[in-house]
C-alpha cells in the first residue's frame, strides 16, 4: 500500500483501519482478475489474441525505429479434428494445454508466446533473427516429438517464421508472411517449420 496512505490510515480508529485495508485488498483482487481475464486465454493460460496484438504492435513499433531483430512464428497443431473425432474435446483441450506449457516453458521471458484461436499459437521472439528463430523451432519440434503425454497422442505441429524487414515492412506484411509460410508447410506435408525473408 501506498505510504501516504498508510499514513492517513493509521490514525484512523483500528476497527476502521481493518476495514479499508479489506476493502483495498479486494479492489487489488478483483483488478487483478480483471487484467488476467482481459489479457489472457482461459484455456492455455497464454496471453489471447487481442493482447498479442497489442505486444506486436509494440514490438514492431521498435524494431521499426531500432536495431531490434524481430521474428514471428505462427504455429498450428497437425490434424487437429482428426485428435478431437478419436479422443474427445476434453483430452484434445488437455493437449492444447499441454503444448501451451511447453512453449511456455521453453521461450526465453522476453518472448510472447499467445493462443492465436483454435488450435493456432503464434510466438513473437524479439532480438531475434530468422536464423536463431529456425534454430528455436527446431528445438520446439524435438520437444513436442519427445513430451510423454504429446507423444502419446501423436501430436505434431507445423509452423511458418519470418523476420521483420526494417525499410519495406509493416504489421500487416509482417503477420501475412508467417501465415504464408504456415500454409507452406502445411503443404509440405506437416510437422514441419517453413522459414521466409
Ligand atoms: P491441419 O493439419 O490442416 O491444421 O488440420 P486440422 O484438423 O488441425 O485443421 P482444421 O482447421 O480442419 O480443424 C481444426 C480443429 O481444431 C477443428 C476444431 O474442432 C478444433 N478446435 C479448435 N479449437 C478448439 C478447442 O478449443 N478445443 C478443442 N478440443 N478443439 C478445438
Ligand atoms: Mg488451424
Ligand atoms: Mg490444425
Amino acid at each position: 500500500m501506498d505510504k501516504k496512505i498508510e499514513k492517513k490510515l493509521s490514525a484512523l480508529d483500528p476497527r476502521f483501519q481493518k476495514k479499508i485495508q479489506d476493502l483495498f485488498q479486494s479492489i487489488n483482487e478483483s483488478v487483478s482478475l480483471l487484467y488476467e481475464t482481459a489479457t489472457h486465454d482461459e484455456k492455455t493460460g497464454l496471453y489471447n489474441n487481442k493482447f498479442f496484438e497489442t505486444l506486436l504492435e509494440m514490438e514492431v513499433e521498435k524494431a521499426k525505429r531500432g536495431q531490434q531483430k524481430l521474428s514471428l512464428i505462427m504455429i498450428d497443431i497437425d490434424f487437429f479434428k482428426m485428435i478431437n473425432d478419436r479422443y474427445g474435446h476434453i483430452k484434445a483441450d488437455d493437449l492444447l494445454k499441454k503444448l501451451a506449457d511447453v512453449m511456455k516453458k521453453n521461450v526465453r521471458k522476453s518472448d510472447i508466446v499467445s493462443r492465436f484461436g483454435g488450435e493456432e499459437f503464434t510466438i513473437l521472439l524479439p532480438e531475434t533473427d530468422l536464423e536463431k528463430a529456425k534454430t528455436f523451432s527446431l528445438k520446439l519440434r524435438k520437444l513436442v516429438h519427445a513430451d510423454k503425454t504429446l507423444k502419446r497422442y501423436n501430436v505434431t505441429i507445423s509452423g511458418g517464421i519470418t523476420q521483420f524487414r526494417k525499410e519495406k515492412d509493416n504489421l500487416k506484411k509482417f503477420k501475412e508472411r508467417a501465415d504464408k509460410a504456415l500454409y507452406q508447410a502445411k503443404h509440405k506435408g506437416r510437422d514441419i517449420f517453413v522459414a521466409v525473408e
